[in-house]
């Protein structure tokens, strides 16, 4: 089974998909991850990536399609993948298909988290993230616990982009360029909507509902 989840900036992508990663052993493909990763590694194609974002420009699709036809192709994670915030626009959301269908695989659902930019603005200006281990938490809707294996004050911080000015920004250039790609699922009879503004935990288990249909005739 693989799975994308799609929602502006601050949705709770990465809230969601964690739990699913960690219920169903799914491996996460999170685009700005790899692009770290792989600058990290310091590779030919890691420093070309470098560069580019050192620039402030954006990585081209080129760029990105040879980073997750890499993924894809990894017999490790074949059918056991969940996109979060990729593909962003309709090119590559074809180019994905191409990928996939090269290694006979698809994708089996296609989640959308609607939120409306106000709750948008509320959960960015909270949000705080583990720097140690990845986690999200939010200091109005879900505090981070106060003991465990990493996370402790000096982990958890805000991100410098988490602004109020950003998000509004973020959340306009995703409603233009994600359109298109979730019609086009929606043709695909692949697109389910979930209430994002609910609680966690409720949203988690309208989530669960979906991926235990699919693994019942899967
Ligand atoms: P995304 O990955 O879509 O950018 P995150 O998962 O990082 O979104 O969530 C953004 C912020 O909102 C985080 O601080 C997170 O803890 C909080 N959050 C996520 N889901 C909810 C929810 N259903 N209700 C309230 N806050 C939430
Ligand atoms: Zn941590």
């Amino acid at each position: 089974m693989n799975i994308i989840i799609f929602g502006p900036p601050g949705a709770g992508k990465g809230t969601q998909s964690d739990k699913i990663v960690k219920d169903y052993e799914m491996f996460k493909l999170s685009t700005g991850d790899l692009l770290r990763e792989e600058i990290k590694e310091q590779s030919v194609l890691g420093k070309k990536i470098e560069e580019i974002v050192n620039s402030g420009k954006l990585v081209s699709d080129d760029i990105m399609n040879t980073l997750v036809d890499k993924i894809v192709s990894n017999k490790k994670y074949q059918n056991n993948i969940i996109f979060d915030g990729y593909p962003r626009n309709l090119g590559q959301a074809k180019n994905l298909e191409k990928i996939l269908k090269k290694n006979s695989q698809k994708i089996n659902l296609v989640i959308s988290l609607k939120v409306s930019l106000e709750s948008i603005v509320k959960r960015i200006t909270g949000r705080l993230i583990c720097s140690k281990c990845g986690a999200t938490y939010n200091e109005f809707f879900n505090p981070p616990p106060k003991k465990v294996d990493c996370c402790n004050t000096r982990t958890i911080k805000k991100r410098d982009d988490d602004s109020a000015e950003v998000a509004k920004k973020r959340f306009n250039t995703y409603q233009e360029s994600t359109e298109p790609v979730l019609k086009f699922y929606e043709k695909m009879g692949l697109l389910k909507e979930t209430a994002g503004e609910k609680k966690i935990g409720e949203i988690y288990a309208e989530i669960t509902e979906y991926i235990n249909g699919i693994q019942g005739w899967l």
